[in-house]
């Protein structure tokens, strides 16, 4: 059976990402998009609309992990305010993972 390659073109170069350790997804204004980690960084450099917090890094996993977790005590609890925050980055970390990482290794 026949493998197919896998790729993602980066939005800052138009060059193929290949490698999942290569792969920055970051809001652009209201658009998410993939970059190489360093066009990534020369974009942050050059343009005021970038996200500085990616959408697939560190920080983000862990607020996804905290409103996850938070997300789970909403349902004991009466603090259904929270809820559209919770789905929201959720959906964010979701759309991500779709759009972008699982075409990687
Ligand atoms: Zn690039």
């Amino acid at each position: 059976m026949e493998e197919k390659e896998k790729f993602i073109i980066c939005n800052h170069c138009n060059r193929f990402i290949k490698d999942k350790q290569d792969l920055v997804v970051a809001f652009d204004l209201f658009f998410m998009n993939a970059y190489h980690s360093e066009c990534y960084a020369q974009r942050l450099k050059s343009s005021f609309f970038q996200g500085n917090n990616p959408v697939n890094g560190h920080v983000s996993n862990k607020i996804t992990v905290i409103l996850g977790l938070a997300g789970l005590l909403i349902v004991f609890t009466d603090f259904y305010a929270y809820t559209a925050l919770i789905i929201l980055q959720l959906g964010i970390r979701l759309y991500s993972w779709f759009k972008f990482e699982r075409m990687l290794e």
